[in-house]
């Protein structure tokens, strides 16, 4: 599959960032996928106005989103490609904070807000054990320090929570959650904080495997036509 993959890449030259992650977050994410013999195409806020044309955003089979600081930044454009793409059938994986980017919230539709706290030990409990994204997956695992993400989350009712957070504070958190827009498939899922080694968690690491192979293009390049639409399908998404 053609994975794009965005970073902001705003962090990743900072000492604390780069000793988890040495080739950036998205050099991480990038592994996971060039590992299983992906093809993938890596933005940052500096180039993706550039990088993710609107040629090779329709091609993509998968768009794996990291963000926090900079979602602003992002064109309007190519949020909007990317909005596009998904409802033609491409999967999207939005990690963390890529609650707030411009493309995850055009396909919640609401404001993505959610409680905020600094960093605390969380357990990760499976909340539907044979959905594919959970394969391979314990019951529960624990990340030592994550960034407190709690209720309440400001989405739309998910298609199905995979994953519920705990976190040691109390809190509770919808860390896993799927959604269909169009004939796209989507993943939020919480871990992944910049300065914690949570992209490198084996279990973290299986969780956005599986959610790439669960979610990647898999629609006939030709969708359905309405007979009563005077426009293509294509025009109507917009
Ligand atoms: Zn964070």
């Amino acid at each position: 599959m053609k994975v794009l993959i965005y970073n902001e890449g705003f962090h990743d030259s900072e000492p604390a960032v780069k000793a988890i992650y040495p080739n950036g977050i998205h050099g991480r994410i990038a592994e996971m996928f060039t590992e299983d013999g992906h093809e993938v195409v890596i933005a940052t806020v500096e180039t993706v106005e550039e990088v993710f044309t609107e040629e090779l955003v329709k091609s993509a089979d998968l768009i794996c989103w990291w963000g926090h600081v900079k979602h602003h930044l992002v064109p309007d454009a190519v949020a909007e490609r990317v909005q596009n793409a998904v409802l033609g059938g491409c999967g999207f994986i939005a990690l963390h904070s890529a609650h707030l980017s411009k493309p995850f919230k055009r396909l919640m539709g609401t404001a993505c807000t959610l409680r905020w706290r600094d960093d605390d030990r969380e357990r990760i409990w499976v909340t539907a054990p044979s959905h594919p994204i959970a394969q391979g997956i314990p019951e529960s695992f624990e990340l030592e320090s994550e960034e407190m993400y709690g209720e309440y989350f400001d989405i739309p009712t998910p298609d199905e929570i995979v994953f519920m957070g705990w976190f040691a504070g109390g809190e509770l958190f919808r860390s896993g959650c799927t959604f269909t827009r169009g004939l796209g498939k989507i993943f939020y899922f919480q871990p992944g904080h910049e300065t914690f080694p949570s992209l490198n968690n084996e279990y973290v690491t299986r969780i956005i495997k599986n959610a790439g192979a669960w979610a990647c293009k898999k629609a006939p390049a030709d969708t359905p036509i309405c007979i009563h639409a005077s426009e293509s399908p294509e025009s109507l998404r917009k």
